[in-house]
């Protein structure tokens, strides 16, 4: 229907359009996050609403409603667009503000809902697996913007995905300062080794997916180890099995790393049961939209 949500009002998507001064536009000053509805229901809808307002308040980012509002604010917009199966779009900015810096100047938070689809790969990727490459550019460091926190400043990830288009791969593998594996442009990443699940940990600088978690859940279901740990390019080559995991890009197989085929080259057994598994789940939860 392409019915956008701005501060309230759903408008014609030709018509949506927000401030040039906007400081989510001016300085990637805002907070967002991607949410996906199956069927009809909104797939870990209190986890994605608590990450934004966690977000929201390390920034120091005053949100214009209470959760609850905001949530039904969600329901609304994906209502008005009759979609069933979405990407939801779910952005607050620090709002209208001047040339300057200064959050105290921007009084009043922009609140802006997209609710869309989204296709990242085609559907053969999720079949035949994908290929992904280390690349230059480090995920930011904690200390200077924690990768933990979903600003609307995405350069950092950006740079990596040029930087493995450029090198003929979809996808980037990002290391932390340390030289850790950290995560994917948008994605968090798992190995399978000797029959367990290995991801890398919070503190090595990631962002804590909310998909991340429901795998995680989802092997803990089937007696299936996972350990959150550092994690070397070496482990990643050496593993039996690897796949990333995303709210857009759900969960893919990874096949090659830098050349190296992972396991045998092909998708693995235990990532197409967490595929299936996950599939399963968005069947039987989330949060009605009615
Ligand atoms: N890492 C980064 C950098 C991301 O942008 C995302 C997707 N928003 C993820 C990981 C995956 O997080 P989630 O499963 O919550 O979508």
């Amino acid at each position: 229907m392409g019915l956008i949500y701005i501060d309230g009002k759903l408008i014609k998507k030709e018509n949506a359009k927000i401030s040039v001064f906007d400081h989510g536009f001016l300085y990637g000053d805002g907070v967002f996050e991607g949410i996906r509805s199956y069927s009809g229901f909104i797939f870990k809808f209190a986890e994605h609403i608590d990450r934004l307002y966690e977000s929201a308040n390390t920034i120091m980012l005053k949100m214009p409603m209470t959760k609850k509002e905001m949530s039904n604010e969600v329901i609304k917009t994906v209502k008005a667009n009759k979609l069933k199966d979405s990407y939801i779009r779910l952005i607050v900015t620090r709002g209208v503000g001047d040339l300057g810096l200064d959050p105290r100047k921007c009084p009043k938070p922009t609140t802006i809902i997209i609710a869309d689809k989204i296709a990242l790969y085609p559907k053969v990727v999720y079949e035949k697996g994908i290929e992904i490459i280390t690349v230059p550019t480090r995920r930011s460091i904690a200390e200077a913007l924690n990768p933990q926190i979903k600003t609307l400043n995405y350069l950092n990830n950006i740079l990596a995905k040029i930087e493995a288009i450029n090198a003929g791969a979809p996808e980037a593998l990002m290391l932390n300062s340390g030289g850790f594996v950290a995560e994917c442009t948008g994605e968090n990443i798992f190995i399978v080794k000797k029959s367990g699940l290995v991801t890398p940990a919070t503190h090595c600088g990631i962002l804590k997916g909310i998909t991340r978690d429901a795998v995680i859940a989802l092997a803990d279901k089937r007696n299936i180890a996972c350990k959150e740990d550092i994690l070397t390019r070496h482990d990643l080559f050496n593993a039996d099995e690897c796949f990333l995991t995303g709210t857009a890009a759900e969960i893919i197989p990874v096949v090659k790393i830098d050349s190296r085929p992972i396991g045998d080259g092909k998708p693995g057994k235990m990532t197409k049961k967490l595929m299936d598994d996950f599939r399963a789940l968005t069947k039987i939860s989330g949060v009605k939209v009615e």
